[in-house]
């Protein structure tokens, strides 16, 4: 079994060519922080407006090294929101308007690959989550009831344990929560084709280059300055890293294992010839995938919060968490329990102290940022990039009056020393 490496996902298409460091002073219009989907996506729509802008990336490690080359391939229009809460100090229009809004997101991406060509194994399908127990079902009610009341009604329907074993077979399942309108992605295919794209469009992106500070108009990296009108942070899991931002988002990792091809015969006993995206709804809730080749990818929050908000580089996860994943798939899908576990990796996600992604822009000093996505990112960072990117040419657009853009946004606690209050929340939130 391969362990890290980044992700099963880059492993399988070869990790990228390097692209060039900084080398010295730079200029931009727009310097953006991190060559993840956020950054890529704000790029792309940056440059779809005005092809004439002079945007360059930054990017400590490689595009796609972060969250965006690692997730679960779940493109689905969900997002980290607090509905209820939001509506009950707001008014419930906002909500319904990002509701809409993140749905768009899932078309949008569809749409910007299919034109640019980029090949990413995608799927259109629906999400089933499946309820296992008597309290899963009371959460799967409520959950689709909610939902279904901010607008999503049209596309959320619940099904019975027979209707869900015609399509997918899990042993003492009760039923499941359909959502349409979905696709499966290979995450790491998506972003390396939309860097290729942006690249195409005229961005500049330099690898290999750390950015460790930021002002008004001035970004420092590791190699040399970079003077830019408007500068956006785009470092999501990593923003804890970032002088000043130690505490705006919780870094929590979450990890996946991936089984070698499974024969066919296999495949007669579970079903799943639809190719759905598939979760449950346990407190430590897994989300799977069929891959394109047949494989059984799950992912669940695993590994715990660490000391000091340290990040995991490499993607290792340790050998409790890879067994716990070893369980949930033994659990789902019996008939793959002895198969063999080619990749083991997991990366690292934002969580803000709200649970609730937040985007923002200050017209006066001219940053911005986008992120604390609590691992739902592959729809919001399209959302984000259309966002700040609006906001950076000053259109007064809808996205820019949704109610996550400029919103206060409450910190997490300091962290007094081991074993913090931090620490256990972190590992409370990730099932520990
Ligand atoms: C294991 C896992 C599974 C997930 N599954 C799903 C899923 O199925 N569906 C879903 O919607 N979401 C999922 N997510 C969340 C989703 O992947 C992220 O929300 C999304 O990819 C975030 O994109 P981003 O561009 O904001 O951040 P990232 O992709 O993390 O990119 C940030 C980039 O910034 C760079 N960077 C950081 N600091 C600096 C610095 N100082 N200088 C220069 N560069 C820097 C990093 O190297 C990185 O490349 C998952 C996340 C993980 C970890």
């Amino acid at each position: 079994m391969r362990k890290g490496e980044i992700s099963f996902w880059w492993q399988e298409i070869g990790l990228p060519a390097p692209r060039r460091q900084l080398e010295g002073e730079s200029e931009a219009d727009v310097c953006i922080i991190g060559a993840g989907y956020t950054g890529l996506w704000t790029a792309h729509y940056l440059l779809a407006a005005d092809p004439s802008l002079k945007v360059l990336i930054v990017e400590r490690r490689f595009a796609g090294f972060g969250a965006s080359g690692r997730n679960g391939g779940w493109l689905t229009g969900g997002f980290a929101w607090a509905h209820d809460r939001y509506a009950k100090d707001r008014g419930a229009g906002p909500v319904r308007a990002m509701v809409c809004a993140m749905q768009d997101t899932v078309a949008e991406v569809l749409r910007v690959a299919e034109a640019a060509g980029i090949d990413a194994d995608i799927c259109r399908t629906e999400e089933v989550m499946v309820a296992t127990s008597p309290a899963q079902e009371a959460r799967m009610q409520a959950e689709a009831a909610a939902r279904a009341s901010w607008g999503e009604a049209g596309r959320i329907r619940l099904i019975d344990a027979t209707d869900l074993a015609r399509r997918i077979r899990i042993p003492g399942a009760r039923g499941a929560m359909v959502v349409s309108g979905v696709a499966r992605i290979q995450p790491a295919k998506l972003v390396a084709g939309l860097a290729r794209l942006v690249e195409a469009q005229g961005a500049r992106i330099v690898e290999g280059t750390a950015v460790t500070a930021l002002a008004p108009g001035l970004v420092t990296t590791d190699r040399g300055l970079i003077r830019a009108r408007t500068i956006l942070r785009c470092t999501e899991g990593f923003t804890a890293e970032l002088p000043g931002h130690r505490r705006d988002w919780l870094p929590l990792n979450s990890a996946q294992i991936v089984t070698e091809p499974l024969p066919q015969a296999v495949w007669d006993k579970i079903g799943w010839a639809g190719n759905e995206i598939l979760g449950d709804f346990a407190h430590a809730y897994c989300y799977c995938q069929r891959t394109r080749e047949g494989r059984i990818a799950v992912g669940a929050r695993g590994v715990p919060y660490r000391f000091g908000s340290a990040i995991d580089r490499e993607g290792e996860p340790g050998d409790e968490t890879i067994a716990r994943l070893r369980a949930i798939l033994a659990r789902h899908f019996p008939d793959a329990a002895g198969a063999r576990i080619d990749h083991a990796w997991c990366g690292v996600l934002g969580v803000p102290r709200d649970w609730c992604a937040s985007l923002a822009f200050d017209p006066a000093t001219r940053i911005g940022h986008a992120g604390g996505y609590v691992g739902v990112g592959v729809s919001t960072s399209n959302l984000a990039g259309r966002t700040l990117a609006d906001l950076t040419l000053g259109r007064e657009s809808a996205l820019v009056r949704l109610p996550w853009v400029n919103r206060p946004v409450r910190r997490w606690e300091p962290e007094p020393g081991p074993p913090s209050r931090l620490a256990r929340i972190g590992n409370w939130l990730t099932g520990r």
